[in-house]
């Protein structure tokens, strides 16, 4: 089934987008796919006369649009300042890797003593001792008595056998451009290196010092940059994949990496708040951070990394504890003989199941173990048996519920929502979404099927079947006590069905324009949704455009704006609507979201504390327009619509997280029900953009000379209608000492998880928006001053503001939280707060990074190979970012500022008009003369215009969920300079205080701390 010549020549040629539907082969591994070549000749200026230094016309793509190509450029032998090389590793260790690759054996000692060995001999997945080879001995073929179904997918690519022994490169890694440093291992690190890390950073992890005792003495230059700090780490994984069972913390989230599964989950998947733990509650709280995990389950793969293994152990599902019901994983260890597994989250020694049962080698390693991904990978798919239904799992239903109320007509959002599902379920007419023999690519798995419900007043049913000649509309007439008036054709396969869709989509705006109802009755029509869809489960993608006034949970204009002291009643944060909570638990209990569209066209109330309350409890999302204009808005609608419904989603989700004895959780952050404390996270979709925090407390002391480790089980029917369990594990050394802990913290993990556990404070305690600002100060100035009282080695002076080198850049995101849309002083419509407030609990760590600090990128100034494929390494050369600063503004710059939410380009009033023309094109030269509802660059043939084409592609492949279209903020002219403004979170910003101000406050509080326990 799976075979070597298969794997080998895929990867060479063919660029597999690892999140196809479409795809039926496990996308090869492929760090740096072709490109096509640069039509440009580097070297000429932006200003330099158009049309001359190129050839004739712009054939094909801009390089950035070649599918799957590697972004981001290399700029050789700029190695800036800043970057802890805590990645590589040092010579002794090279040689300790290279030995592994021809088997489990670390080869010569390392270094490490042999206590630590004898230590490590408890732990299940390695063989310290293993002669080189013993692997290759084993070549491949399974045992007999093996179930062949036992590995489906098991991937040769993976298997040491085939590698020979040595440390050089295996032929399949011909495929990656040569590391820099060959600390790529093909196998599962040995957990020697993982758990053996203590002390071994000290070198490289000095702290950062600020001298901060006054304003005056603060140099901006001397602040921890987050701009360098990701810039900096980027270039290092342009060559180098990150391995996820070895000592290193994980890249920034905003750095574009590709993941090497060892057995330990990628970050993409999972971040922990430190990779090695203290062994104690104690412990922990004198770091003053969160033992929390990041989880985002259903993430996207980038070009280079494997696909998930699926694996299908039939009738008898995934072998689990006994116990704890934890899945098997690499870090079970087996025993006498093969006959035992013992777990490594409850230590219960289980009876391997006969048909599981696979003989040991001599150091007690499953023979078998290298064909297994479920002992070798760290996130894992099991397809699961009908004891795991609920119901008979079958591919999602797609139902699209559209407001045709007059608002929606009157400003062209019916419209472009209906354009906007045509060109989500059947691609673009002209584009490349077709397939090699024409037609269209699947843009929903086969299996699933698609409906269509429109209302105002009243709803309105569809019957789409593919045998009529046009769609039939059926009325629901009674809002009072909705059903579903048809009970074939609602839903169908959109292939068959195109040409009765695509007529019904195209005919809407134009049925609904004589109509014009005011009011829509939007509780009926979920509550009638939902009766579609209970026998199977599914997921609604919803338009409104005005406040839902009519019938049944209608809602009326609670949010006056008036918010004295910028504090509204917390009442508007929430909904106490009966009707509205009691949809969303039902749809839960159902299998069934929604994401709603929501645009208010005159920046109206639309109650998004109530409405979107539905979207947010059953795991859905809301897209909003705060002011949408078509014109402007069309194309982020689009490509919105398009996201929603093509990424990854499953439905009926129930979520468990377990963990080692001496560690329970605490809490959950996210959107799901919970029932009860303890009961599984209940989910009624999840997406791939979809992250919930969980913190952890101590309710014992852990041993340090074992590991800690994690699990997270998501049970969910994926969208082709297959039942399956996503299972990540996710390890952690345990140390007795705290400062050992400090050097492993992932900053991300850290902010992410306090900004979800304040989101949730906000919205189910009775914390005041200045009380939850308030506890973020309070959170910055415990980590940094139990930093400087618990851990520091020697004494700085009183005047230093001291931080630990993994959380430089801490303060800042924590300066950036207090100023956001969600928590920030001022004024603000509740509309918005809530929104966000919402979207801080469900995004991941890049959405959440990009969110706090936005990338803020110069082009009036870009470096000719800006923007184009790098000669040798074929990497897109990206220009630096800079702080998001006014000071850092040139007089005639002009900026691309992204957020993940929202992407400005600004221009300084004294723009270059030769450099608009550039832009924009000849006729375009001055500001006045642009369109205000620019969305998009236009193609033109400069120099200039197709770098930042490019450099706008790239940051399109590293958002979270929302569509990247640009909007343009000339100095003076358009309102969207206010929020270019609020973009520039170092600066001083309505109440909130510039980065330098805030790091002399922190550093006061610092003081004050640490003097009070000083006798
Ligand atoms: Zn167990």
């Amino acid at each position: 089934m799976t075979d070597y010549s298969m794997y080998h020549a895929l990867g060479q040629g063919e660029n597999l987008d690892p999140n196809d539907p479409n795809r039926t082969q496990p996308a090869a591994p492929q760090f740096q796919p072709p490109i096509t070549p640069n039509p440009y000749q580097p070297g000429a200026g932006y200003n330099a006369p158009p049309g001359q230094q190129y050839p004739p016309p712009m054939g094909g793509p801009a390089p950035a649009q070649s599918p799957g190509y590697a972004p981001y450029g290399q700029h050789p032998g700029q190695q800036q300042p800043g970057f802890s090389p805590a990645g590589p590793l040092s010579p002794a260790d090279d040689g300790g890797l290279a030995a592994q690759m021809g088997g489990m054996s670390l080869g010569a000692d390392s270094g490490y003593g042999t206590a630590r060995r004898k230590k490590k001999d408890r732990h299940a997945y390695h063989q310290v001792d293993a002669p080189v080879g013993s692997s290759q001995a084993f070549n491949g073929i399974p045992p007999a008595g093996t179930p062949a179904t036992g590995y489906l997918n098991s991937n040769p690519a993976l298997s040491p056998g085939q590698f020979g022994g040595g440390g050089g490169i295996p032929p399949q890694m011909g495929q990656f451009p040569a590391p820099v440093n060959s600390q790529f291992s093909p196998m599962p690190a040995s957990p020697m290196e993982f758990a053996a890390r203590g002390g071994m950073m000290d070198a490289i992890l000095s702290p950062t010092v600020v001298s901060a005792s006054g304003q005056n003495k603060v140099s901006p230059e001397d602040m921890p940059s987050v701009p360098l700090s990701r810039d900096s780490v980027q270039q290092y994984f342009l060559n180098n994949l990150y391995p996820t069972f070895e000592r290193l913390v994980p890249p920034p989230a905003t750095v574009s990496f590709a993941a090497f599964d060892q057995g330990n989950s990628s970050p993409k998947f999972a971040r922990l708040s430190m990779t090695n733990i203290p062994a104690t509650g104690e412990g922990l709280r004198s770091t003053a951070l969160p033992l929390g995990l990041l989880l985002q389950p259903l993430a996207p793969l980038q070009a280079g990394e494997l696909a998930i293994p699926v694996l299908d152990f039939g009738d008898v599902g995934p072998p689990r504890c006994h116990r704890c019901r934890a899945y098997i994983n690499p870090f079970m260890m087996f025993r006498a003989g093969g006959n035992k597994f013992v777990c490594n989250l409850c230590t219960y020694a289980n009876d391997t199941p006969p048909e599981y049962f696979c003989a040991t080698s001599p150091q007690g390693v499953r023979v078998d173990r290298d064909q297994r991904p479920e002992l070798t990978r760290g996130t894992v798919e099991f397809v699961v048996p009908k004891e795991y239904w609920t119901k008979e799992p079958v591919g999602m239903r797609y139902l699209f519920v559209i407001d045709v109320t007059q608002e929606s007509f009157n400003k062209g959002f019916l419209e472009s929502f209906c354009d906007g599902i045509l060109g989500a379920i059947y691609g673009a007419e002209d584009s490349e979404d077709k397939g090699e023999n024409g037609e269209a690519k699947r843009k929903i798995p086969a299996g699933a099927k698609v409906g269509f419900v429109t209302f105002d007043k009243e709803v309105h049913f569809y019957n789409v079947s593919p045998a009529l000649e046009q769609a039939q509309m059926m009325i629901m007439p009674d809002i009072e006590d909705p059903f579903v008036p048809l009970s074939e054709g609602l839903f169908v396969d959109p292939y068959e069905s195109r040409s009765v869709i695509t007529s019904l989509l195209t005919r809407l705006p134009q049925m609904f324009s004589q109509i014009k109802n005011p009011e829509p009755a939007l509780l009926s029509t979920l509550n009638s949704a939902i009766a579609a869809l209970e026998k199977t489960g599914g997921k609604i993608f919803c338009s409104l455009s005005a406040l839902p006034t009519w019938g049944p949970g209608r809602l009326f204009l609670r949010d006056d704006g008036k918010h004295p002291g910028g504090e509204p009643d917390k009442k508007l944060f929430s909904t106490e609507h009966p009707a509205w909570r009691k949809i969303a638990e039902k749809m839960v209990s159902l299998g069934v979201g929604v994401d709603f569209f929501m645009a208010a066209p005159s920046g109206g109330y639309l109650d998004i504390a109530t409405v979107g309350y539905v979207a947010s409890t059953t795991g859905g999302e809301t897209f909003y327009y705060p002011n949408f204009v078509a014109p402007r808005d069309n194309t982020r609608l689009s490509l919105e619509i398009k996201h929603a419904v093509t990424r990854e989603t499953g439905y009926q989700a129930l979520m468990k997280v377990r963990c080692s004895n001496g560690l329970q959780i605490s809490a959950y952050h996210g959107n799901f029900i919970q029932h009860t404390f303890g009961a599984d996270l209940e989910i009624g979709v999840i997406d791939a953009d979809k992250a919930l925090g969980v913190t952890f407390s101590y309710d014992g002391k852990l041993d340090s000379k074992l590991d800690a480790h994690f699990q997270a089980a998501l049970l969910y029917t994926t969208a082709s209608g297959q039942r399956r369990v996503r299972c990540l594990n996710i390890i952690a050394g345990v140390s007795d000492n705290p400062k050992d802990s400090l050097k492993f913290i992932d900053q991300d993990a850290v902010y992410t998880i306090i900004a979800k556990e304040a989101s949730t404070k906000l919205a189910t305690t009775s914390s005041t928006l200045k009380d939850i600002r308030l506890g973020l100060t309070e959170k910055t100035i415990d980590v940094l001053a139990g930093y400087r009282k618990n851990f520091l080695s020697q004494s700085h002076p009183p005047g230093q503001l001291v931080m630990p080198e993994r959380l430089k850049e801490f303060s800042m995101y924590m300066l950036s939280m207090i100023k956001c849309r969600a928590f920030k002083g001022g004024s603000e419509t509740t509309d918005r707060r809530v929104h966000e407030m919402r979207l801080i609990r469900s995004m991941g760590a890049l959405e959440l990074s990009l969110y706090l600090y936005p990338r803020m990128i110069p082009v009036h100034n870009l470096q000719p190979e800006d923007g184009f494929p790098d000669e040798t390494t074929g990497h897109l050369r990206m220009p630096p970012s800079i702080r998001t600063s006014f000071s850092r503004v040139e007089p005639g710059g002009v900026y691309i500022v992204d957020n993940g939410q929202q992407c400005l380009m600004w221009f300084h009033a004294q723009t270059s008009p030769n450099l608009i023309a550039d832009l924009f094109g000849e006729d375009k030269t001055s500001l006045q003369a642009l369109d205000a509802y620019t969305s998009t660059l236009p193609m033109l043939q400069t120099h200039l215009n197709a770098q930042v084409r490019n450099i706008v592609e790239f940051l399109r492949t590293m958002r979270g969920s929302k569509g990247l279209t640009i909007q343009l903020a000339r100095q003076g002219i358009d309102g969207a300079e206010f929020e270019f403004a609020r973009s520039l979170v170092e600066d001083r910003n309505n109440e909130a205080q510039s980065y330098v101000d805030w790091l002399v406050h922190i550093h006061k509080g610092v003081q004050l701390e640490v003097s009070s326990v000083i006798p």
